[in-house]
């Protein structure tokens, strides 16, 4: 198989990969990037709460810490973004909640640090204005701090919009591509990958849970990540109207992050119950999900087990302690040249955009030519939500494509016309099709729609139903055709 070369190969498709890839669009570049799951945002991206966080926590975002200024940067442009590419980014406020009034001098210190930095307008809200908004909060809790500039997007809708319009403008992407070994000569890279060799003049190493293990293949491994754990519960939409804001405990230790969420589409999430563990191993005890239950009670007690329905688990990838266990890593390695790493344990999403724009800063800085792409075209187009449209544009669409009267998800009323433009656009798996346009993240989390889900996939991917997968790999969800079995035990009785 011949190399593919390409000025600037970018290792994952994860939001980083995902923000870089399309910020280089912009420029007339080679850029490659290569995945080893069979969609993008599949890594620690799909395990994330979905906030897009301000930077005002000042403990949290001291100016010293480069990812701080990552996040800062990315502010300003992080909404006109999402309108670009027609991402949903909702604002939703926060509150940091105090149960006793001994901590709201800790709040004051908190408000006068962001005030200095110059980071905007939170208030103080007694227990009565709080409760005027959030209805729902215990009573134990006697006031808050509001930072009413708290937004969510969702993390893989996001990342999806951004490679979409970056492969629009021009860059390759290769999933289930896997890198697996690299060499370094003078001026090019040779990367292996389980699809043949690829040269690369530059790699942005942005390979989210392994970015130290990928640095370690050029020897330009001089930082270490240690993988933390965060659980983190679903509850169904029913209880979407018991917050309306993004409402956390002020941490009683550092890293404390117990929360309660809004998502887009109008569930909560409640945790992130924190663990320190091996990478890779997502599961999770009954005691993390007992432990974030009682937690996200100790805020909104009338939440009830029986409305959770899905709970999932990711890593927060952090640097290693001396430096402050939050920052990151966004630079040339100081020991392989014409090579980046680019690891953002929190808050990768929200710190997306303004981590792009560095990677290009550090291209220029290193002498790669970058002339502006005259063909970039920002925009790209949402797939139509068919729940959210008025009765009018509902039969326009299914005047104009029959598939959009047919309701597959009775959870969510998704559409299967829905459901074949996400495969269109690139979807070709079960949790692909979930991510894109959202059948089985309601109740009954795929029992009555997934079957016609798995059949629609095969019907357009030219497949047998029992090729189709979960998310790829080994995940396959059928193993035989019923008859099979039935035949199959027949012969053996
Ligand atoms: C529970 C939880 C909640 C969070 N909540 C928030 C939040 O609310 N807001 C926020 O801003 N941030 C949040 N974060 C942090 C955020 O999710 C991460 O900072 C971000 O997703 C990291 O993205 P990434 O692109 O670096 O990694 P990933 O998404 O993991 O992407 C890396 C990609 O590289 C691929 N890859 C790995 N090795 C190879 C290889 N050898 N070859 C090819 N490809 C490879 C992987 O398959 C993966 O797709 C949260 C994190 C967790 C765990």
């Amino acid at each position: 198989m011949p190399a593919t070369e390409t000025e600037v190969l970018i290792i994952g498709a994860g939001v980083l990969g995902a923000a870089t890839a399309r910020e280089l669009s912009r420029y007339k570049l080679d850029v490659t990037v290569v995945e080893k799951n069979v969609d993008v945002g599949f890594g620690i991206t799909k395990s994330n709460v979905g906030v897009v966080c301000q930077g005002r926590d000042t403990l949290e975002f001291r100016p010293e810490y480069h990812r701080s200024h990552l996040l800062w940067k990315s502010i300003p442009v992080m909404e006109s973004l999402c309108k670009e590419l027609e991402v949903p980014f909702k604002n939703i406020g926060c509150h940091i909640m105090i149960k006793d009034l001994v901590k709201k001098e800790k709040l004051d210190k908190g408000l006068k640090r962001t005030e200095s930095l110059g980071l905007g307008t939170d208030r103080y809200c007694t227990y009565s204005e709080l409760k005027e908004m959030e209805p729902y909060v215990s009573k134990d809790i006697v006031g808050s701090l509001y930072d009413h500039a708290i937004s969510i997007v969702h993390p893989v809708v996001y990342t999806e919009a951004l490679m979409e319009n970056a492969t629009a403008n021009g860059v390759r992407l290769m999933l289930e591509t896997e890198v697996t070994g690299i060499q370094q000569d003078p001026h090019m890279f040779t990367v292996q990958t389980n699809q043949g060799e690829i040269k690369a003049r530059y790699i942005v190493n942005a390979a989210g849970e392994w970015v130290d293990r990928i640095a370690a293949m050029v020897n330009a491994d001089d930082f270490v990540l240690f993988p933390i754990k965060g659980y983190v519960g679903v509850m169904d939409r029913k209880c979407g109207g018991m917050a309306n804001s993004l409402l956390a405990l002020f941490p009683e230790e550092p890293g404390d992050m117990n929360i309660i969420v809004p998502t887009v589409e109008g569930n909560l999430l409640f945790g992130i119950q924190l663990q320190i563990n091996r990478r890779h191993d997502r599961s999770f005890t009954e005691h993390m999900a007992t432990e974030a239950l009682k937690n996200a009670r100790k805020v909104i007690p009338d939440l009830s087990e029986k409305d959770v329905i899905k709970s999932f688990c990711g890593f927060l990838m952090f640097r290693n302690f001396e430096i402050g266990w939050h920052e990151c890593e966004v630079a040339m390695s100081q020991r392989a040249e014409r090579f980046i790493n680019m690891t953002i344990g929190y808050p990768g999403v929200s710190a997306s955009p303004g981590a792009a724009m560095e990677i290009v800063d550090i291209l220029q800085k290193d002498g790669l030519k970058m002339e502006p792409n005259p063909e970039f075209n920002p925009r790209r187009k949402a797939i139509p939500d068919f729940s959210e449209l008025s009765d009018a544009k509902r039969r326009e669409l299914i005047k104009k494509d029959p598939l959009y009267g047919h309701v597959v998800c009775r959870c969510e009323t998704v559409t299967e016309g829905e459901i074949v433009e996400a495969i269109r656009r690139g979807a070709t798996t079960l949790d692909g099709v979930k991510f894109r346009v959202r059948p089985g993240t309601g109740r009954c989390q795929g029992g009555f729609c997934g079957p016609r889900v798995t059949r629609i996939l095969a019907r357009e991917l030219g497949i047998p139903e029992t090729e189709v997968t979960k998310r790829g790999g080994e995940s396959e969800h059928l193993h035989y055709e019923t008859k099979e079995i039935l035949e199959e035990g027949g012969s053996n009785a």
